[in-house]
């Protein structure tokens, strides 16, 4: 249910709403606007209906919030899209976020010079994977904590914010430690265990759709971040799984229309993986932008032709330069500016 406070509704009567609605064990999810104030009592719709809000101080009106996803529904930010604040750099709204970096973290020279070309060219945050979820167990799984400490370095040489992936909990303090967003990967979407300590860490994260995920079941994945008050969520298109053979993964572009309708969290696409070759990424990645979403994540490697892993989709550094202007005019056209600090 959601509780719509009147106009100039009092710091204590929002308090009193939230203190009755945690009476009956729901949780209150406060939402302040620039007008209104909305408050998401979560659980037990019923219980909060009859509790005669409806004449309470400062409030408005009660409204069941109809979809299964509650705090990710547009409904609860009344349709205002949610504008992140990343190291600086806006991600959401007319901010369009580029994330750059290669698919893992191999060596320093490599990270660097990888690092170094991206903030060259005016992305918007770094990625590399320290831990990486490869198929076989014989693949390289990643350097790990030395990985982490790659990245701190990158961060500190370059400025950019770090996007890495977790794969498991045990690994979460080590991870807080440098990554301003922690990427989900779509093998973990459904790892609810792992979402919910994610959720409390507070930290900005990416969610990466399922290779089988539907758009609702994405949106319900990041309900359990969510719910543990952490506002900060992007939903990742990646690619998913269909009967098609000649590419990777088929992308699924509609997914982001479809996702802006019905949630206020920004949308990102991952133009690399499905393709899973670089000649084809440039389609996907300005394609991606005039769909509408709030930012790309990209596979950028000093050597691609070396790379450890995903090695055919990588664009080299050489060309991200070039790219990353045809994306700013794509970006241009549909209202958008890539966020820089
Ligand atoms: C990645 O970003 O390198 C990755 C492993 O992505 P996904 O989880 O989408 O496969
Ligand atoms: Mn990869």
């Amino acid at each position: 249910m959601m509780i719509v406070m009147k106009e100039g509704a009092t710091e204590d009567q929002i308090a009193h709403v939230v203190e009755r609605v945690e009476e009956i064990g729901c949780t209150a999810h406060i939402s302040k606007g620039e007008i209104l104030t909305l408050i998401g009592a979560i659980g037990a719709p019923d219980k909060v209906a009859e509790l005669g809000l409806e004449g309470a101080p400062g409030v408005d009106h009660l409204t069941p919030i109809s979809k299964p996803y509650k705090l990710a529904s547009r409904q609860v930010k009344e349709d205002r899209d949610s504008v992140l604040e990343i190291g600086g750099r806006k991600v959401g709204g007319t901010n369009f976020a580029l994330m750059a970096g290669p698919c893992t973290v191999e060596n320093r020279d490599q990270m660097l010079a990888s690092a170094d070309a991206v903030a060259e060219a005016g992305a918007t945050m770094l990625r590399g994977g320290a831990y990486k979820p490869r198929t076989s167990p014989y693949s390289f799984q990643g350097l790990g904590r030395e990985g982490l400490r790659l990245l701190a370095e990158s961060k500190e040489r370059t400025g950019l914010p770090i996007v890495t992936e977790l794969l498991d909990v045990k690994d979460l303090d080590d991870v807080l430690e440098v990554a301003d967003v922690i990427q989900i990967g779509a093998r973990n979407m459904q790892n609810y265990s792992l979402l919910a300590e994610v959720g409390k860490s507070g930290r900005p994260t990416l969610l990466k759709r399922g290779l089988s995920a539907t758009v609702e079941e994405l949106l319900m994945a990041s309900e359990y971040i969510l719910k543990e008050g952490n506002e900060n969520v992007m939903l990742c298109e990646r690619g998913i799984r269909t009967y098609e053979t000649a590419y990777r993964f088929t992308l699924d572009l509609l997914a982001v229309p479809a996702l802006k309708e019905l949630t206020h969290l920004p949308v990102i696409v991952d133009p690399s993986h499905a393709p899973g070759r670089r000649d084809w990424v440039e389609a996907m990645s300005l394609a991606a932008v005039a769909a509408g979403a709030d930012g790309i994540i990209i596979e950028v490697h000093n050597e691609p032709e070396k790379a450890i892993c995903d090695a055919a989709q990588q664009v080299p550094t050489s060309e991200f330069q070039a790219l990353t202007s045809k994306i700013e005019a794509v970006a241009d056209i549909v209202g958008k500016t890539v966020s820089r600090a």
